[in-house]
């Protein structure tokens, strides 16, 4: 059986294209070709615009068999999260999902992820950026309206840092703080096309999650329909591996508990 849900994805990939059936239909039609149950649309807040409530609204109709979640990925972007997140607070009720997200470090206007910045960063002290980064989403978190994190160690992108004694400690607190706030994390796959070549987050970070009660959702984070529930074969050998059996689904921001199988 397939797993169940993709919940990180991005219609508009990366520029504002609203949102229509021509846009949209190919992502439920991809999604039910991999036996997806459940995805959530989640583009960049900076693209808020294109995010039309009324077409996803269309799409269920169209689609029913596949159940299809209004998301956003808000994050820490210095120009426009401010507006991204009052767009959240407006449209709250409409949004079944938020993701948070930290893409940036303070000071620097310029996206951390962008793998063309490998070198610079494997010259920088990742220890100390890695403390502004949960910083960052600690700073998020404060702020509210948020229901899961995506890509949590998101930092380790470059594939540059090999910390002595591993990541945990580095991410202890931040894992605690989400498990009083009582937020999931996503697994993603994402990090396997990445230089870092690793699922976010790393294996030690999903055990201490668990041992600390957060739930999962899976993701893709797919920037075309194409890449929807990409390399989910693999992402179940390692729930198997690491005994998961179930995930966190959302509908209006309200969390239930599936199995995967
Ligand atoms: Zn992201
Ligand atoms: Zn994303």
């Amino acid at each position: 059986m397939p797993l169940p849900i993709d919940y990180h994805m991005h219609p508009q990939a990366h520029s504002i294209k609203p949102y229509t059936p021509e846009l949209l239909q190919p992502w439920a039609e991809t999604a039910r070709a991999k036996g997806l149950k459940e995805i959530a649309f989640t583009d960049h807040d900076r693209y808020r615009e294109g995010v039309d409530f009324d077409q996803i609204d269309a799409l269920r109709e169209a689609n029913p068999d596949v159940k299809i979640l209004a998301g956003i990925e808000l994050d820490n972007d210095p120009v426009t999260g401010k507006a991204g997140r009052l767009w959240v607070e407006e449209n709250w009720d409409r949004l079944d999902f938020v993701l948070g997200s930290a893409h940036y470090l303070p000071g620097d206007p310029e996206m951390f992820d962008q793998v063309s910045r490998k070198d610079e960063f494997a010259k920088r002290d990742l220890a100390a950026d890695c403390a502004l980064y949960v910083r960052e989403l600690e700073g998020m978190m404060d702020r509210g309206g948020i229901d899961a994190l995506s890509h949590l160690d998101l930092i380790k992108i470059h594939g540059v840092w090999h910390p002595e004694g591993g990541l945990p400690p580095h991410f202890e607190s931040l894992l605690q703080r989400i498990a009083r706030d009582g937020l999931a994390i996503e697994i993603s796959t994402a990090g396997w096309r990445k230089p870092v070549g690793e699922q976010y987050p790393q294996v030690d970070l999903i055990r201490r999650a668990r041992q600390l009660g957060i739930p999962f959702t899976l993701a893709s984070d797919a920037h075309s329909h194409a890449q929807l529930a990409e390399e989910y074969e693999r992402l179940a050998g390692l729930l198997k591996q690491l005994g998961i059996s179930e995930v966190a689904a959302y509908e209006k921001h309200q969390r239930r508990i599936i199995p995967i199988t």
